[in-house]
């Protein structure tokens, strides 16, 4: 089955790169790292019912395989370049190919990532998607050099995509016509990587991570590898105007702490560069909130000691 699907998602993505000597259709792909400049490399597999629902577009699908792995890369402050596709699908039916494929294309030209090679199977389906971007040498954002006294900042609002599952899985059932509702569930489905926000803050950052797990979890990476403890507001978290609408504010910073599939940044920042990193990310048109600070410890703490606990109450209005 592969070889018409393989020209289809070829034609369909296609884009000219300088770098790419040889794209699809050989053995592997042939590529040119420009000098002086460093690779920074992802992967990342989205498998039906687990990271996206059953019924999810094809087009959202292929959107979102490529943005949750230039999430990796904005997180690094790397420029994305390149990707490879491996499908796995239970038919080789071209409707399905061409959606992904065309969902994948636009998110790839957002950014003028080349599709280069991949792999295309039978089976259940899913897809991996790697990709490759550069850092100028030994700039790369890591989780591990948080320090006390650094901000915590996050880009963009949190806890949507959490609030788009919500309405997915019934909680409080999806009604088409709300545009909050819609709004949500387009952060679940298409979330934007914070690629030209990541290349922005390189230069000011401490320690960087995407939040895809939950802003508690994700932080609390940094945190571990930094060997630092971070506080946090939740009165401080950025929440999109429709989370609240639709599920009260108590939920809302709930979801915002916990839900994962958000793809914001959040960083830290020695307060002496705070000015000159929201400068920079002004400069592209991104922005970040402040929502805390990095302490000596261990582990995530919630501004004024408020246990996670008395947050969760928020689930009681679901009647869980
Ligand atoms: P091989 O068997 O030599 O690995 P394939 O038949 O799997 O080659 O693939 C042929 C060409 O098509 C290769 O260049 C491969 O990278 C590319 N390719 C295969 N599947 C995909 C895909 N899903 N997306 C992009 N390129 C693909
Ligand atoms: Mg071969």
């Amino acid at each position: 089955m592969e070889f018409r699907l393989i020209d289809r998602i070829r034609d369909r993505t296609a884009l000219a790169r300088e770098d790419v000597r040889l794209g699809i259709g050989d053995d592997a792909a042939v590529l040119a790292v420009p000098p002086g400049q460093e690779l920074a490399v992802a992967i990342d597999t989205l498998v039906e019912g687990v990271h996206f629902p059953r019924g999810t577009a094809p087009r959202d699908i292929g959107w979102k395989a490529l943005a949750v792995n230039l999430s990796d890369l904005a997180a690094m402050g790397a420029t994305p370049a390149w990707a490879l596709l491996a499908l796995t699908l239970p038919h080789g039916d071209a409707a399905i190919v061409d959606g992904l494929a065309d969902g994948f294309a636009q998110l790839a030209r957002e950014h003028g990532v080349a599709l280069v090679g991949g792999d295309t199977t039978r089976g259940p389906f899913c897809l991996s998607v790697a990709v490759h971007g550069f850092v100028p040498p030994g700039q790369a954002m890591t989780r591990g050099g948080a320090r006390a006294g650094d901000a915590v900042f996050v880009t963009g609002s949190l806890g949507s995509a959490a609030g788009g599952l919500q309405l997915v899985q019934g909680r409080v059932p999806f009604d088409p016509g709300d545009e909050a509702h819609r709004t949500l569930r387009e952060r679940l489905d298409r979330p934007t990587p914070r690629v030209r926000a990541g290349v922005a803050v390189r230069a000011h950052a401490s320690a960087c991570i995407d939040v895809s797990d939950g802003l508690l979890a994700d932080l609390g990476h940094i945190c571990a590898a930094s060997g630092v403890g971070a506080e946090v507001d939740p009165a401080a978290l950025p929440l999109s105007t429709a989370l609240p609408g639709v599920f009260g504010l108590e939920v809302a910073r709930e979801l915002a702490l916990t839900g994962g599939d958000d793809y914001e940044l959040c960083f830290t920042v020695p307060t002496a560069s705070i000015d000159a990193m929201q400068a920079a990310l002004a400069a592209v048109g991104a922005h970040a909130t402040r929502i805390g600070a990095i302490v000596e410890g261990q582990g995530v703490h919630l501004t004024g000691g408020a246990p996670l606990a008395a947050v969760r109450r928020g689930w009681d209005h679901f009647g869980a």
